[in-house]
Protein backbone atom coordinates (compact mmCIF):
# COMPACT_ATOMS: atom_id res chain seq x y z
CA UNK A 1 0.00 0.00 0.00
CA UNK A 2 1.76 3.20 -1.42
CA UNK A 3 0.41 5.15 2.23
CA UNK A 4 3.72 7.24 1.80
CA UNK A 5 2.44 8.93 -1.93
CA UNK A 6 0.26 11.22 0.04
CA UNK A 7 0.75 14.27 1.27
CA UNK A 8 -0.37 14.48 4.99
CA UNK A 9 0.11 16.90 7.63
CA UNK A 10 0.59 15.85 10.88
CA UNK A 11 -1.19 16.55 13.82
CA UNK A 12 -2.70 13.28 15.18
CA UNK A 13 -1.07 12.55 18.91
CA UNK A 14 0.06 9.55 18.08
CA UNK A 15 0.37 6.15 18.67
CA UNK A 16 -3.00 6.58 20.59
CA UNK A 17 -2.75 4.38 23.68
CA UNK A 18 -4.80 0.83 24.01
CA UNK A 19 -5.59 0.14 27.85
CA UNK A 20 -7.50 -2.95 28.88
CA UNK A 21 -10.63 -2.30 30.73
CA UNK A 22 -10.67 -4.55 33.54
CA UNK A 23 -13.35 -3.18 35.26
CA UNK A 24 -15.60 -3.29 31.82
CA UNK A 25 -14.57 -6.79 31.13
CA UNK A 26 -15.01 -7.93 34.77
CA UNK A 27 -18.92 -6.20 34.74
CA UNK A 28 -19.55 -8.19 31.48
CA UNK A 29 -17.92 -11.20 32.58
CA UNK A 30 -17.37 -12.26 28.89
CA UNK A 31 -14.37 -11.38 26.27
CA UNK A 32 -11.61 -9.22 27.60
CA UNK A 33 -12.11 -5.55 26.57
CA UNK A 34 -9.34 -3.27 25.25
CA UNK A 35 -9.71 0.16 23.68
CA UNK A 36 -7.86 2.15 21.43
CA UNK A 37 -7.98 5.85 22.20
CA UNK A 38 -8.39 7.59 19.34
CA UNK A 39 -10.68 10.26 21.57
CA UNK A 40 -6.99 11.13 22.43
CA UNK A 41 -5.79 12.21 18.86
CA UNK A 42 -4.73 15.94 19.93
CA UNK A 43 -5.92 18.72 18.34
CA UNK A 44 -9.40 20.33 19.30
CA UNK A 45 -10.12 17.81 22.05
CA UNK A 46 -9.57 14.74 19.72
CA UNK A 47 -12.03 12.01 17.77
CA UNK A 48 -11.68 10.07 14.57
CA UNK A 49 -12.23 12.87 12.10
CA UNK A 50 -8.60 14.28 12.64
CA UNK A 51 -6.66 11.16 11.04
CA UNK A 52 -8.81 11.92 8.10
CA UNK A 53 -7.96 15.48 7.93
CA UNK A 54 -4.35 15.01 8.13
CA UNK A 55 -5.13 13.86 4.43
CA UNK A 56 -7.77 15.91 3.56
CA UNK A 57 -6.08 19.04 4.64
CA UNK A 58 -2.81 18.75 2.96
CA UNK A 59 -4.91 18.27 -0.24
CA UNK A 60 -6.58 21.74 0.36
CA UNK A 61 -3.49 23.34 1.19
CA UNK A 62 -1.63 21.54 -2.12
CA UNK A 63 -4.31 23.10 -4.14
CA UNK A 64 -3.80 26.45 -2.72
CA UNK A 65 -7.50 27.06 -0.56
CA UNK A 66 -7.76 29.62 2.02
CA UNK A 67 -11.00 28.75 2.82
CA UNK A 68 -12.35 25.11 4.30
CA UNK A 69 -16.36 24.13 3.90
CA UNK A 70 -17.97 21.13 5.62
CA UNK A 71 -20.89 19.94 6.67
CA UNK A 72 -22.52 18.08 9.46
CA UNK A 73 -25.08 17.49 12.37
CA UNK A 74 -25.69 20.37 14.72
CA UNK A 75 -23.46 18.63 17.21
CA UNK A 76 -21.08 17.57 14.60
CA UNK A 77 -17.49 16.30 15.88
CA UNK A 78 -16.27 16.42 12.56
CA UNK A 79 -17.25 19.85 12.01
CA UNK A 80 -15.13 20.51 15.48
CA UNK A 81 -12.15 19.09 14.20
CA UNK A 82 -11.80 20.66 10.93
CA UNK A 83 -12.78 24.05 12.05
CA UNK A 84 -9.75 23.24 15.25
CA UNK A 85 -7.50 22.29 12.36
CA UNK A 86 -8.03 25.02 9.70
CA UNK A 87 -7.40 27.35 12.86
CA UNK A 88 -4.23 26.23 13.28
CA UNK A 89 -3.60 25.97 9.87
CA UNK A 90 -4.33 29.63 8.98
CA UNK A 91 -7.25 29.40 6.62
CA UNK A 92 -10.91 30.00 7.41
CA UNK A 93 -13.73 27.70 7.69
CA UNK A 94 -17.51 27.40 6.71
CA UNK A 95 -19.46 25.17 8.81
CA UNK A 96 -23.11 24.03 7.47
CA UNK A 97 -24.95 22.38 10.28
CA UNK A 98 -27.94 20.55 9.32
CA UNK A 99 -30.58 19.81 12.50
CA UNK A 100 -31.13 16.01 12.24
CA UNK A 101 -32.61 15.44 15.34
CA UNK A 102 -34.93 18.31 15.13
CA UNK A 103 -34.00 19.28 19.25
CA UNK A 104 -34.61 22.81 20.17
CA UNK A 105 -33.00 23.00 23.59
CA UNK A 106 -30.66 25.24 23.79
CA UNK A 107 -27.89 23.49 24.83
CA UNK A 108 -27.97 20.92 21.93
CA UNK A 109 -28.17 24.21 19.22
CA UNK A 110 -25.47 26.01 21.22
CA UNK A 111 -23.29 23.92 23.74
CA UNK A 112 -20.67 21.61 22.81
CA UNK A 113 -19.18 21.40 19.45
CA UNK A 114 -21.22 23.99 18.76
CA UNK A 115 -19.72 26.68 20.91
CA UNK A 116 -16.43 25.23 19.84
CA UNK A 117 -16.73 25.78 16.06
CA UNK A 118 -17.53 29.14 17.36
CA UNK A 119 -14.38 29.48 19.60
CA UNK A 120 -12.13 28.17 16.63
CA UNK A 121 -13.44 30.74 14.84
CA UNK A 122 -16.08 29.29 11.78
CA UNK A 123 -18.73 31.29 10.41
CA UNK A 124 -21.70 28.43 11.53
CA UNK A 125 -24.78 28.63 9.59
CA UNK A 126 -27.96 26.36 10.53
CA UNK A 127 -29.99 24.28 7.82
CA UNK A 128 -33.18 22.16 9.16
CA UNK A 129 -33.14 18.89 8.54
CA UNK A 130 -33.48 17.13 5.48
CA UNK A 131 -31.88 20.05 3.26
CA UNK A 132 -29.43 18.41 0.59
CA UNK A 133 -26.32 19.47 2.34
CA UNK A 134 -24.10 18.63 -0.57
CA UNK A 135 -25.86 21.48 -2.87
CA UNK A 136 -25.56 23.54 0.62
CA UNK A 137 -22.41 23.41 0.62
CA UNK A 138 -22.23 24.13 -3.54
CA UNK A 139 -23.41 27.19 -2.97
CA UNK A 140 -21.84 28.70 -0.61
CA UNK A 141 -18.82 27.27 -2.70
CA UNK A 142 -20.24 29.49 -5.34
CA UNK A 143 -20.53 32.90 -2.95
CA UNK A 144 -17.00 32.68 -1.57
CA UNK A 145 -15.31 32.10 -5.40
CA UNK A 146 -17.42 35.26 -6.28
CA UNK A 147 -16.05 37.12 -3.80
CA UNK A 148 -12.36 36.01 -4.65
CA UNK A 149 -11.42 33.08 -1.91
CA UNK A 150 -10.57 29.72 -2.25
CA UNK A 151 -12.51 27.03 -1.32
CA UNK A 152 -12.08 23.58 -0.30
CA UNK A 153 -15.10 21.40 0.34
CA UNK A 154 -14.66 18.57 2.34
CA UNK A 155 -17.64 16.31 2.38
CA UNK A 156 -19.55 15.70 5.20
CA UNK A 157 -17.41 12.82 8.16
CA UNK A 158 -14.41 13.41 5.73
CA UNK A 159 -15.52 10.08 4.61
CA UNK A 160 -13.72 9.71 0.87
CA UNK A 161 -11.31 7.74 -0.25
CA UNK A 162 -8.32 10.38 0.33
CA UNK A 163 -10.03 10.92 4.22
CA UNK A 164 -10.41 7.08 4.90
CA UNK A 165 -6.47 6.63 4.26
CA UNK A 166 -6.23 8.34 7.77
CA UNK A 167 -8.48 4.81 9.46
CA UNK A 168 -5.64 2.32 6.77
CA UNK A 169 -3.12 4.35 9.06
CA UNK A 170 -4.95 3.31 12.35
CA UNK A 171 -5.34 -0.24 11.20
CA UNK A 172 -1.13 -0.87 10.43
CA UNK A 173 -1.11 1.40 14.03
CA UNK A 174 -3.38 -0.79 15.78
CA UNK A 175 -1.89 -4.33 14.05
CA UNK A 176 1.58 -2.85 15.27
CA UNK A 177 0.52 -2.40 18.84
CA UNK A 178 -1.05 -5.74 18.79
CA UNK A 179 2.36 -7.55 17.65
CA UNK A 180 3.95 -5.82 20.25
CA UNK A 181 2.42 -6.77 23.53
CA UNK A 182 1.59 -9.83 21.75
CA UNK A 183 -2.45 -9.62 21.81
CA UNK A 184 -4.03 -11.89 19.66
CA UNK A 185 -7.12 -9.84 19.11
CA UNK A 186 -10.39 -11.42 17.57
CA UNK A 187 -11.97 -8.22 16.74
CA UNK A 188 -12.51 -4.69 16.31
CA UNK A 189 -16.09 -3.14 16.93
CA UNK A 190 -16.56 1.03 16.61
CA UNK A 191 -19.49 3.03 16.18
CA UNK A 192 -19.72 3.53 11.89
CA UNK A 193 -21.80 6.51 10.33
CA UNK A 194 -20.16 7.96 7.05
CA UNK A 195 -18.19 5.08 6.50
CA UNK A 196 -14.88 6.48 6.08
CA UNK A 197 -13.11 4.97 9.38
CA UNK A 198 -14.83 1.48 8.80
CA UNK A 199 -13.54 1.65 4.97
CA UNK A 200 -10.02 3.07 5.94
CA UNK A 201 -9.99 -0.20 8.80
CA UNK A 202 -11.03 -2.88 6.60
CA UNK A 203 -8.85 -1.71 3.77
CA UNK A 204 -5.60 -1.64 6.25
CA UNK A 205 -6.27 -5.33 7.90
CA UNK A 206 -7.30 -6.84 4.70
CA UNK A 207 -4.67 -5.28 3.11
CA UNK A 208 -1.97 -5.95 5.46
CA UNK A 209 -3.65 -10.01 5.49
CA UNK A 210 -3.72 -9.32 9.17
CA UNK A 211 -7.06 -11.52 9.81
CA UNK A 212 -8.79 -9.38 11.94
CA UNK A 213 -12.52 -8.48 11.48
CA UNK A 214 -14.46 -5.49 12.06
CA UNK A 215 -17.58 -5.28 12.95
CA UNK A 216 -19.31 -1.43 12.64
CA UNK A 217 -22.37 -0.64 14.77
CA UNK A 218 -24.77 1.54 12.96
CA UNK A 219 -25.63 4.91 14.10
CA UNK A 220 -28.31 5.64 11.16
CA UNK A 221 -28.66 3.24 7.95
CA UNK A 222 -29.92 -0.05 8.25
CA UNK A 223 -27.34 -3.19 7.82
CA UNK A 224 -27.29 -3.32 4.02
CA UNK A 225 -27.62 0.31 3.18
CA UNK A 226 -24.86 0.81 5.69
CA UNK A 227 -22.69 -2.23 4.14
CA UNK A 228 -22.75 -1.12 1.20
CA UNK A 229 -21.33 2.11 1.62
CA UNK A 230 -18.44 1.17 3.65
CA UNK A 231 -18.16 -1.34 0.52
CA UNK A 232 -18.06 0.89 -2.24
CA UNK A 233 -15.70 3.50 -0.18
CA UNK A 234 -13.54 0.47 0.57
CA UNK A 235 -13.36 -0.47 -2.90
CA UNK A 236 -12.38 3.41 -3.72
CA UNK A 237 -9.72 3.83 -0.93
CA UNK A 238 -8.13 0.47 -1.80
CA UNK A 239 -8.09 1.48 -5.69
CA UNK A 240 -6.56 4.68 -4.93
CA UNK A 241 -3.90 2.83 -2.67
CA UNK A 242 -2.73 0.52 -5.45
CA UNK A 243 -4.24 -2.38 -3.93
CA UNK A 244 -7.24 -2.90 -6.03
CA UNK A 245 -9.32 -6.30 -4.99
CA UNK A 246 -7.75 -5.81 -1.44
CA UNK A 247 -11.35 -6.07 -0.12
CA UNK A 248 -14.21 -8.65 -0.40
CA UNK A 249 -17.53 -7.39 -0.07
CA UNK A 250 -17.84 -10.34 3.16
CA UNK A 251 -15.22 -8.79 5.16
CA UNK A 252 -17.32 -6.05 5.47
CA UNK A 253 -20.19 -6.38 8.57
CA UNK A 254 -22.24 -4.08 10.10
CA UNK A 255 -24.91 -4.32 13.11
CA UNK A 256 -27.77 -1.52 12.46
CA UNK A 257 -29.71 -3.04 15.28
CA UNK A 258 -28.66 -0.38 17.77
CA UNK A 259 -29.46 2.67 16.06
CA UNK A 260 -33.00 3.51 18.07
CA UNK A 261 -35.34 6.13 16.41
CA UNK A 262 -32.61 7.58 14.19
CA UNK A 263 -29.63 9.60 13.97
CA UNK A 264 -28.53 11.17 17.25
CA UNK A 265 -31.85 10.32 19.13
CA UNK A 266 -30.72 8.79 22.38
CA UNK A 267 -31.41 5.28 23.34
CA UNK A 268 -31.36 3.71 26.48
CA UNK A 269 -28.58 1.65 25.67
CA UNK A 270 -26.85 4.83 24.80
CA UNK A 271 -27.21 5.97 28.02
CA UNK A 272 -26.16 2.59 29.83
CA UNK A 273 -23.10 2.52 28.14
CA UNK A 274 -22.05 5.91 28.53
CA UNK A 275 -22.28 5.97 32.47
CA UNK A 276 -21.23 2.59 32.68
CA UNK A 277 -17.70 3.64 30.79
CA UNK A 278 -17.93 6.90 32.77
CA UNK A 279 -18.12 5.40 36.55
CA UNK A 280 -16.13 2.03 35.69
CA UNK A 281 -13.64 3.16 33.34
CA UNK A 282 -13.41 6.88 34.23
CA UNK A 283 -13.99 7.08 30.14
CA UNK A 284 -16.09 9.86 28.48
CA UNK A 285 -18.16 8.47 25.81
CA UNK A 286 -20.37 10.70 23.26
CA UNK A 287 -23.94 10.50 22.91
CA UNK A 288 -24.40 10.13 19.17
CA UNK A 289 -21.48 7.55 17.95
CA UNK A 290 -19.22 5.58 20.41
CA UNK A 291 -22.04 5.49 22.92
CA UNK A 292 -24.38 3.33 20.65
CA UNK A 293 -21.15 1.75 19.08
CA UNK A 294 -20.60 0.55 23.01
CA UNK A 295 -24.21 -0.28 23.71
CA UNK A 296 -23.82 -2.74 20.79
CA UNK A 297 -20.51 -3.90 22.33
CA UNK A 298 -22.41 -4.58 25.81
CA UNK A 299 -25.19 -6.37 24.35
CA UNK A 300 -23.43 -8.53 22.03
CA UNK A 301 -21.34 -9.89 25.11
CA UNK A 302 -24.57 -10.06 27.32
CA UNK A 303 -25.86 -12.15 24.30
CA UNK A 304 -22.90 -14.35 23.98
CA UNK A 305 -22.04 -13.05 20.33
CA UNK A 306 -18.79 -12.03 22.04
CA UNK A 307 -17.03 -15.20 24.37
CA UNK A 308 -15.29 -15.34 27.14
CA UNK A 309 -11.52 -15.94 25.95
CA UNK A 310 -11.95 -13.51 23.69
CA UNK A 311 -9.71 -10.85 23.02
CA UNK A 312 -11.97 -7.50 21.65
CA UNK A 313 -10.62 -4.01 21.14
CA UNK A 314 -13.60 -1.06 20.93
CA UNK A 315 -12.03 1.80 18.89
CA UNK A 316 -13.06 4.83 20.94
CA UNK A 317 -13.94 6.88 17.76
CA UNK A 318 -13.93 10.31 20.04
CA UNK A 319 -17.19 12.96 20.72
CA UNK A 320 -17.26 13.64 24.24
CA UNK A 321 -18.20 16.84 24.05
CA UNK A 322 -21.24 16.97 22.73
CA UNK A 323 -22.53 15.04 25.86
CA UNK A 324 -22.90 19.19 26.83
CA UNK A 325 -25.37 19.50 24.01
CA UNK A 326 -27.20 15.39 25.31
CA UNK A 327 -27.23 16.45 29.10
CA UNK A 328 -31.21 16.44 29.14
CA UNK A 329 -30.39 13.34 28.14
CA UNK A 330 -29.29 12.53 31.28
CA UNK A 331 -31.91 13.47 33.56
CA UNK A 332 -31.98 10.57 36.16
CA UNK A 333 -28.57 9.91 37.01
CA UNK A 334 -28.16 8.57 40.67
CA UNK A 335 -24.66 8.54 43.18
CA UNK A 336 -23.25 5.36 42.69
C1 LIG B 1 -17.93 10.60 12.79
C2 LIG B 1 -17.87 9.75 14.00
C3 LIG B 1 -17.97 8.34 13.92
C4 LIG B 1 -18.25 7.61 12.65
O1 LIG B 1 -17.17 7.59 11.78
P1 LIG B 1 -17.47 7.51 10.21
O2 LIG B 1 -16.14 7.53 9.58
O3 LIG B 1 -18.32 8.70 9.88
O4 LIG B 1 -18.21 6.24 9.96
C5 LIG B 1 -17.86 7.61 15.08
N1 LIG B 1 -17.68 8.23 16.27
C6 LIG B 1 -17.60 9.57 16.39
C7 LIG B 1 -17.44 10.14 17.76
C8 LIG B 1 -17.70 10.39 15.27
O5 LIG B 1 -17.62 11.70 15.40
Amino acid sequence: MKLTNFPRVRITHGPTPLEFMPRMTEALGGPNLYIKRDDCTGLGTGGNKTRKLEFLMADALEKGADTIITQGATQSNHARQTVAIAARMGMKCEILLENRTGFTEDAYKHSGNVFLDQLYGANVEEYPGGTDMNAAMAVVAEKLKARGQKPYVIPGGGSNALGALGYVVCALEMVDQFNNLGLRVDHVVHATGSAGTQAGLVVGLEGSRSLIPVLGIGVRAAKAAQELSVYNLAVKTAELLGVAGAVERDAVAANCDYVGDGYGLPTAGMVEAVTMMARLEGILLDPVYSGKGMAGLIDLCRKGFFKKGQNIVFLHTGGAVALYGYMHSFKDLKPT
